[in-house]
C-alpha cells in the first residue's frame, strides 16, 4: 500500500475541529520502516490531530488523482450500462 499510488487522509472527528490532512506515506515509511503495518487499525493509535491534538482520528484511503479519474469514469460507465 505504501508503495502504491494511494493517498492516506486523516480526519479529526472532533466536531469543533474537523481538521483533515493528507499523510505523507513516505514519512511514515521512513519513521516506522518499510514493513510497518499501514492498515488504519494499526496507524490510528499512533495518530493524533495536528490542530487540536485529539485522538479521535479516522483514516481514509484515496487513490492518487489519476486513479480517481479512472475510477469515476468506470463507475459512470457501469451506471449507464446498468440501466
Ligand atoms: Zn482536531
Amino acid at each position: 500500500m505504501i508503495d502504491g499510488k494511494m493517498r492516506l487522509v486523516a480526519f479529526c472527528h472532533n466536531p469543533k475541529c474537523h481538521h483533515n490532512q493528507a499523510l505523507d506515506l513516505e514519512a511514515i515509511k521512513a519513521k516506522l520502516g518499510p514493513d510497518a503495518p499501514a492498515m488504519s487499525d494499526d496507524l490510528i493509535p499512533k495518530l493524533k490531530c495536528a490542530r487540536c491534538a485529539g485522538k479521535q482520528v479516522g483514516l481514509t484511503y484515496t487513490p492518487a488523482y489519476d486513479e480517481i479519474k479512472r475510477v469515476d469514469v468506470n463507475a459512470y460507465r457501469k451506471a449507464r450500462e446498468g440501466r
